[in-house]
């Protein structure tokens, strides 16, 4: 059994949905997990227990809606990090 924050599934399917709307300088790997850093620190987690290897975003993708907050917390994230990527 595992815990897992459904939150951090939400935040990169935000990250992936809103990519293109949002203009981002860049959106490698690091940039793209210092975007989702900012934007789960700003929200409260939602903690769930899993077992071994479920893997809930399939589940959840079938009916998936996006929580404003979330939405709201990633679109400033991008732009904060968009503003002062922390590398190169
Ligand atoms: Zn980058």
């Amino acid at each position: 059994m595992k815990l897992h924050n459904l939150i951090e599934d939400e935040v990169f399917n935000a990250i992936d949905s809103i990519k293109n709307e949002v203009q981002v300088k860049c959106l490698c790997e690091k940039c793209k997990l210092d975007i989702a850093a900012i934007a789960l620190n700003n929200l409260s987690p939602k903690y769930i227990v899993t077992e071994e290897g479920y893997v809930y975003a399939k589940a959840n993708s079938m009916n998936y809606q996006f929580n404003t907050d979330v939405i709201a917390a990633v679109t400033e994230a991008m732009k904060i990090v968009g503003k002062n990527p922390k590398h190169d």
